[in-house]
């Protein structure tokens, strides 16, 4: 860390301490929400976090390989869909834009898909929108604030790692009821503590799998991207992949900072680590009417279904050396097990009485 950020958390900290001491202790979902978009101090306000040299690398970072195939994904549900025309190809949360270029470019050979796509990406940090402009630059993108704003088009969607970066909200199971853990001041310094008991109407699906002690979270911003995501492809066609880690019906505190590839304490330095929680799919799934959802799939096996093997191969033809090492290490993090290939998950969305898109069946 060095001076200019110590004096970036020394300012976000004072902050959230002097509205917390005049307004009250703040949600962790207001908390993760200033940490991560606050316009002067928030993580992704302020850097590009990815990468070797960041806190955190990505799929789409790791190999091209994974956006390529993400691509064929796409390409071959619009295939499936009689190549619908004008239709949007969109990504919330494109980070440095990796992910996009190489589905652009992975599907260039795919006849007619790039007249009928116009790129739509939604961003909500101008750090970012900046670095996805560069990478992007050969192609025409539009970006948005949010998904709400996309085109009424069939809609062609890939989000990764998205989903957990939206802020959730936590509550403990009490006898009387359910206690929201809050962020306030203990000893002068940010802290957890628990709200009154009260009765949460959002968690009325939780009181047969819960019991005293257990925490459960929602994600508020989650429903309305889903409800977005989904009315379009219900009325117009299309298909939605959400890669993310998480599970099926979650429960337990999974709110996480990590920082220099590293954990990090969720309080001790705002704005300066990403802040991330689990995906609950099933809650991504029940906000989604309308549509068909397929099984929730590791992702080893989405890439592997999708021909990851083949495509590796041919890449491991060009390479030798180190860069050879890198391409087969950078296969099995994509794909192990032991590595992301079952932590993290895929969830697609489709019109009822299509075809799964590829990878899914
Ligand atoms: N998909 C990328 C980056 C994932 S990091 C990859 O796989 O590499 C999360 C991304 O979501 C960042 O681009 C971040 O700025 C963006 N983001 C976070 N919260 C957002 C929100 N509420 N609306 C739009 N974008 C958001």
């Amino acid at each position: 860390m060095d001076d200019a950020e110590g004096a970036r958390v020394t300012a976000l900290a004072e902050s959230l301490m002097r509205r917390i001491a005049a307004t009250g202790p703040l949600t962790v979902a207001d908390y993760m929400a200033e940490c991560l978009l606050h316009p002067d101090h928030g993580y992704y306000s302020t850097r590009d976090p990815f990468g070797v040299q960041g806190d955190f690398t990505t799929a789409p970072e790791i190999s091209q390989m994974f956006g390529e195939l993400a691509g064929l994904c796409l390409a071959g549900a619009w295939l499936d869909q009689g190549r619908p025309p004008a239709v949007t190809l969109a990504e919330p949360g494109p980070g440095r834009g990796t992910l996009m270029a190489d589905i652009l470019r992975a599907t260039r050979g795919v006849p007619g898909f790039h007249d009928a796509v116009r790129v739509h990406l939604v961003e909500a940090s101008a750090t970012l929108r900046a670095r996805q402009r560069e990478t992007l630059a050969r192609h025409e993108v539009s970006w948005a604030d949010s998904l709400d704003d996309l085109p009424e088009a069939p809609l062609f969607l890939i989000a990764n790692e998205f989903f957990d970066a939206l802020p959730i909200r936590q509550f403990v199971r009490d006898p009387a009821g359910w206690r929201e853990r809050v962020v306030g001041l203990v000893d002068g310094a940010l802290g957890f503590g628990l709200a009154p008991p009260a009765p949460q109407a959002a968690l009325a699906h939780r009181l047969a799998d819960t019991r005293p002690g257990d925490i459960v979270e929602i994600c508020p911003a989650a429903a309305p991207a889903m409800a977005a995501i989904a009315g379009r492809i219900a009325r117009h066609g299309g298909a939605a992949v959400i890669v993310d880690y998480g599970g099926w019906h979650s429960l337990g505190d999974t709110l996480q900072a990590l920082s220099r590839h590293g954990r990090a304490d969720p309080l001790a330095a705002p704005g300066l680590a990403d802040l991330t929680a689990h995906v609950d799919f099933e809650a991504l799934a029940r906000a989604a009417p309308g549509v068909a959802v397929g099984p929730l799939i590791p992702q080893g096996l989405w890439l592997e279904r999708l021909g990851i093997k083949v495509r590796a191969q041919t890449l491991a033809r060009g390479l030798t050396g180190a860069a050879l090492d890198a391409h087969v290490a950078a296969h099995r993090r994509l794909t192990h097990p032991d590595e992301m290939g079952t932590l993290f998950k895929c969830l697609a969305l489709h019109p009822i009485h299509t075809p799964l898109p590829p990878g899914f069946a």
